[in-house]
């Protein structure tokens, strides 16, 4: 048994087919207010049932021959056993994507688009970033022979930007913030006609991101009591739910886990709107590039599943942050970027709300070798150089 896929309005309910030029509801979208949330999100449905366990490429909008061959998604669930044990928790663990070909959890969603590109014959694929978006469609462009254009904020740290050019892409750098990059980034996609894949814009983004939640799910072998995840624009949010949903929906799961979105407090939009009921523009700052987000493009849906699912939301000072990025590097040999070790700053502020015997799962989303300049403010290098053992004291 397969299923039949199509779009649908998170919104207004309308229904579409997936083409390539249908990003947003063409309804919902007419009411877009310049500085909010996108209007009009689409979510791809699942239409149909299964007999038997599915596998992961049996629940994507395309089929598996169009996928690159490269390896994204996967990525190891591993129990930290030391730090574990130091914080008291015995269910404790990490979904490490930094694994992933370009050391995020963004490949999952251009690995997605790519494999749709290749399907409808697409060739080209333009987006905005705030780094990792941009380098992961830059490198799985690169092994899918695709031509990409990124769109970057000049303050993109330099790793991302390196690592962007090293895969041979067209960088083009946004003298604003990533917000500004965005506008620059879809008016170029409509002036060229290019498939876009700014993320929670192109439904697909969202669809991608689904797979860590199938896998979490199937490595498990049951539903975890929570997920901490990164949030800045809430598209990682969206495809985590979504992932969990497509399972409920089909009958192999009876739950949702307890989503925790976890924000800094200097971009905090979502969390913000968590409480008041509205979002408003705000100027984000932090240490944490990759979840510095003014607008959180995917706002509405993130904010109507965490009602819905009875999420939360949980904010992190970015001392917190670079502590609980230095906890996990020393603690579990994990080096994440702040975004990433941002999930466990979330975790160190909640735990004491929670179970010793819970099962919870820090989403860990990028590489830390991406940023260095954030770590390198919070370590000491050796003070002096030596030719001799004696100069040791
Ligand atoms: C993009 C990103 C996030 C946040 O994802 P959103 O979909 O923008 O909420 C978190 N961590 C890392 C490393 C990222 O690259």
């Amino acid at each position: 048994m397969s299923l039949t896929f199509y779009y649908q309005c998170s919104e207004c309910g309308k229904e579409y087919d997936i083409t390539h030029d249908m990003m947003l509801c063409p309804e919902c979208s007419q009411f877009q207010k310049p500085d909010e949330p996108l209007r009009g999100i689409l979510e791809v449905i699942l239409d149909g049932h299964f007999h038997h366990q599915p596998k992961i490429s049996d629940l994507l909008p395309v089929e598996a021959e169009y996928f690159p061959q490269i390896p994204v998604g996967n990525t190891p669930l591993w129990k930290p056993a030391n730090l574990g044990r130091d914080l008291g928790f015995s269910n404790f663990y990490i979904k490490d994507d930094t694994h992933n070909l370009t050391g995020s959890l963004k490949d999952r969603a251009s690995y997605l688009v790519a494999a749709f590109a290749n399907r409808e014959n697409i060739r080209e694929i333009v987006l905005a970033s705030t780094g990792n978006a941009g380098s992961s469609m830059a490198g799985v462009g690169a092994a899918a022979g695709l031509d990409i254009i990124i769109f970057l904020p000049e303050t993109a740290p330099k790793a991302k930007m390196v690592q962007s050019i090293q895969y041979g892409v067209k960088v083009i750098t946004v003298a604003g913030s990533y917000d500004d990059a965005f506008d620059l980034s879809l008016e170029y996609s409509r002036k060229h006609n290019i498939l876009s894949r700014n993320t929670a814009y192109n439904p697909l983004t969202i669809e991608g991101k689904k797979t860590v939640s199938l896998e979490i799910y199937h490595q498990l072998e049951k539903v975890p009591d929570y997920v901490f995840v990164p949030t800045g624009d809430g598209v990682i949010l969206g495809g985590v739910y979504k992932g969990f949903r497509d399972l409920m929906q089909l009958g192999i799961i009876d739950r949702i886990p307890t989503i925790i979105a976890v924000q800094a407090e200097g971009s905090d939009a979502i969390a913000s709107a968590f409480e008041s009921g509205n979002f408003s523009p705000i100027d984000a700052h932090t240490v944490a590039d990759s979840i510095s987000v003014g607008i959180p493009r995917n706002g509405y849906y993130a904010l109507k599943q965490l009602k819905q699912y009875k999420g939360k939301c949980v904010t992190v000072s970015d001392d917190a942050i670079l502590a609980a990025q230095k906890e996990l590097s020393s603690k579990a040999g994990l080096f994440a970027e702040p975004a990433a070790a941002a999930s466990h700053a979330g975790f160190l502020k909640m735990k004491d709300e929670i179970d010793k015997y819970a099962t919870v799962v820090l989403l860990v989303t990028g590489n830390g070798l991406k940023d260095i300049d954030s770590a390198m403010t919070k370590i000491d290098f050796p003070l002096k150089s030596i030719t001799s053992l004696e100069e040791l004291g």
